[in-house]
């Protein structure tokens, strides 16, 4: 199958599931996840339709968006870091991303507004929770939300829109749909307390199904897209 067709048959599971637990299939945003894949995939992907993109590495990313910048100015693509940010990283990202979805330190936040454009918009940013409670694993506490979240509420160019999270690997789906359901959960707390949290990112090719049926508003989806990645392989 094509990006093309693939990007179609993912918006139709989306719906799909939507239905199935009666949710409006609006709510949910894909992100497709185009780490490691050449402009060309990109390219594929934006004629189905697709505009949202996510990425994990901040040289590869920000040559993707320079691009596209530069070549197609007409088209409103958002771009959204997706993996682990260093402080030293942290001015690129301020300077080329609408979205982080990775806050776990009130460093990185106070450095990502301080080193954020005054000509851009505020930086939407998500805090992510380590849900599985994996020792190796990024992310914070859940305990730790409300500490974070408030940092983040008092920087100006930020804009705290929610949690994301990637929950330790199994494909037992009652097993997703309980640890995505603490996530649903913590987003509902975050959520009574400040007013703009709308973002809720997780599910990927693997678990989409549960995200989706835990409450989800935002699924991250690079192999069912863009099929397996190839890590030796040139990037641009
Ligand atoms: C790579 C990645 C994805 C996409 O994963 P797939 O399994 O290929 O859909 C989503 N989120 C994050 C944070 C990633 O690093």
């Amino acid at each position: 199958m094509t990006i093309k067709e693939n990007i179609h048959q993912i918006k139709q599971r989306i719906t799909a599931i939507a239905q199935q637990c009666e949710r409006d299939p609006k709510q949910i945003q894909l992100i497709a996840v185009s780490k490691t894949k050449p402009i060309s995939a990109i390219k594929e992907a934006i004629e189905a339709g697709q505009r949202l993109f996510g990425e994990n590495y901040v040289q590869e990313g920000i040559a993707k968006i320079e691009y596209f910048q530069k070549n197609h100015t007409n088209l409103d693509l958002e771009w959204h870091f997706i993996g682990p940010l260093q402080s030293n990283k942290s001015k690129l990202v301020a300077e080329n991303f609408s979205w982080v979805h990775t806050i776990e330190r009130d460093k990185i936040a106070k450095r990502l507004n301080e080193q954020r454009p005054n000509h851009l918009p505020a930086m939407n940013v998500l805090i992510q929770i380590n849900i599985s409670n994996e020792v190796s694993k990024s992310g914070i506490a859940p305990d730790e939300m409300f500490n974070l979240a408030k940092i983040i509420q008092e920087l100006p160019n930020l804009k705290l829109r929610g949690l994301m999270a990637i929950p330790a690997e199994t494909t037992d789906l009652q097993q997703q749909i309980v640890t995505f359901k603490r996530m649903y959960d913590l987003y509902i707390q975050l959520q009574n307390r400040y007013e703009n949290i709308d973002t809720l990112s997780m599910g990927m090719t693997h678990d989409m199904q549960a995200a989706i049926t835990a409450g989800s508003t935002m699924v991250r989806i690079g192999t069912a897209i863009f099929g397996a990645r190839e890590y030796k392989s040139a990037i641009i």
